[in-house]
């Protein structure tokens, strides 16, 4: 409803004479989904939250104009009952760190000026200008930063891998391709930040020799596609796309591809494949894409958070950007939290912040008071965690050492209503369903893995399920062909493993 509303304000605006005065920014999503469409009026920061078209002439009249503060638009903290007054005072975003997000409800995307206020390019204008593209890499590789999408793999050693790759021409890929149920943090930075991306993709380029990239953006984000075609626009025009940029001698071209929504196109090679105009199915790696990717050339792929994060390290250093984080895992997250917690939204943590953390201080708990039951945290491919690890610090090792994963950032947060085998049932039918079929393990295997968990469900579930179960989940693991296949068990195999009465009482139940 927020394209309503910011009409009806400059009506309103206008109609009371003030339109010349005020300025009415649209910007990209604050990341609050819970309490949407946002408001926030400068310079005070006055934080209005649910805002429907019948309190625009009321926040006019007595806000704007009367400087008077609508107490029931505030946002009320549900485990403190306090009220917040302004954007720094709501928990939601004081305890975040907002790196990735912070221009994302600040800026308007569709104007490059803005981008430009906030140090936009700079940190491109710095590396072409002052750095040479060994450098570059060595700072990448020096910020500790890891791969976004889910594999975690180490950017600047990927980096290195397609620089030093023979080939008379290189590519450079964005993966826009985000499909998890429930993740939206990519489709949130194109649309509220698109030339952060684009900035990210043309310092990679000169890094690793690349002049030729493209963005491959899922159909289904049509807002995002819009919003980079114009940002594309805009850096050709200043000319920071093309020939000759900023007449350094670098060129680079950037195009978008669009998806059609195929959850596989999000694997390396399947992506490289639809671009290419082929059915998006993986292949057998090596040869890894660094070496013979697009059109049989060295390609280097990063996901859309993983490109954004490439300006702040060139600005402001290696160190400054691995003091968030811990040893291992260095930066920011984006998380897309939803299910039953109180504040739905994105949330920006440093590494290595506890499930609690997020959850409790940030979530503000759980929905109607409710007991905290699981997170499924990593998205379709992630595992489940219960109450007992809340504690675990969220970093790509801990994660790993219990069954979950990272993944690209998706977690939902399950109460004690949850049926934890009709979870992992709902999970395991998504990656079935999106499973491209290449492969026995993955194409046959979670089939038959479905087949038992709907007749857990149904009550008609019988001795050595759990053990077919897991006996299946294990040989998936193990022979799949790509990340899909050999991830797709896991929600099984946590809930089994952390859940297991659950399972047992649903068998039992029948007999
Ligand atoms: Fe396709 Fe699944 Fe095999 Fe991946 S693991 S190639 S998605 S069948």
């Amino acid at each position: 409803g927020s394209n309503r509303l910011i009409d009806l304000i400059r009506e309103e605006l206008a109609a009371q004479g003030l339109d010349e005065h005020i300025q009415v920014r649209s910007t990209g999503c604050h990341g609050f989904c819970e309490q949407g469409p946002i408001l926030i009026i400068e310079p005070d920061k006055t934080f209005y939250t649910k805002v429907k078209p019948s309190d625009i002439p009321e926040i006019v009249a007595r806000d704007i104009v009367g400087g008077e503060k609508i107490e029931r638009l505030l946002f009320k903290d549900p485990l403190s009952g306090e009220t917040a007054s302004t954007y720094e005072s709501v928990n939601f975003y004081a305890k975040q760190n907002r790196v990735i997000l912070k221009k994302c409800g600040l800026i308007d995307p569709e104007r490059v000026s803005q981008y430009f206020a906030h140090q936009g390019y700079r940190a491109l204008e710095k590396v072409l200008q002052k750095m040479k593209p060994e450098e570059v890499i060595e700072e990448v590789k020096q910020s500790g930063l890891r791969g976004r999408g889910g594999a975690g793999f180490p950017t600047g050693l990927k980096w290195s891998f397609c620089r030093a790759a023979e080939g008379d021409k290189k590519y450079l890929i964005c993966n826009a391709d985000e499909g998890d149920p429930g993740a939206f943090m990519d489709r949130s930075v194109l649309e509220g930040d698109p030339h952060a991306v684009i900035e990210g993709m043309l310092i990679g380029a000169y890094a690793i020799g690349a002049a030729e990239g493209y963005i491959y953006c899922r159909a289904e984000y049509p807002l995002a596609v819009e919003r980079l075609k114009t940002a594309i626009g805009q850096a050709e025009k200043y000319g920071l796309l093309g020939k000759n940029i900023l007449n350094s001698g670098f060129h680079f071209k950037l195009r978008i591809k669009e998806g059609a929504g195929a959850f596989v196109c999000g694997e390396e090679t399947a992506l490289i494949a639809s671009i290419e105009g082929q059915r998006g199915m993986p292949r057998v790696r090596p040869p890894y894409p660094a070496v013979k990717g697009l059109w049989g050339k060295p390609t280097n792929i990063n996901n859309v958070e993983t490109w954004a994060n490439v300006p702040h390290i060139i600005l402001n250093g290696a160190g400054w950007y691995s003091q968030f984080g811990t040893e291992k895992s260095k930066g920011t997250k984006i998380f897309a939290m939803t299910g039953k917690v109180n504040n739905t939204g994105l949330v920006e943590v440093p590494m290595g912040i506890t499930l609690r953390e997020i959850i409790f201080d940030i979530g503000g708990g759980i929905k109607g008071g409710k007991k905290f039951k699981a997170a499924q945290i990593g998205g379709p491919s992630g595992g489940c965690l219960p109450e007992s690890m809340l504690d675990i610090p969220v970093d790509f090792d801990s994660l790993g050492a219990v069954g979950a994963m990272v993944g690209s950032g998706g977690l939902t947060i399950l109460d004690e209503t949850t049926c934890m085998v009709d979870m992992a049932r709902y999970f395991l039918n998504f990656t079935q369903n999106e499973s491209c079929g290449k492969c026995t393990p993955c194409r046959e295997g979670t089939k038959r893995m479905l087949e038992i968990l709907v007749r857990i469900t149904k009550g008609e579930g019988k001795e050595g399920d759990l053990e077919n179960l897991e006996r299946l989940a294990g040989v998936i693991r193990k022979t799949s062909l790509c990340g899909l296949g050999q991830t797709a068990p896991n929600p099984v195999s946590a809930t089994i493993k952390y859940f297991r009465p659950e399972y047992e009482a649903h068998i039992k139940e029948k007999r």
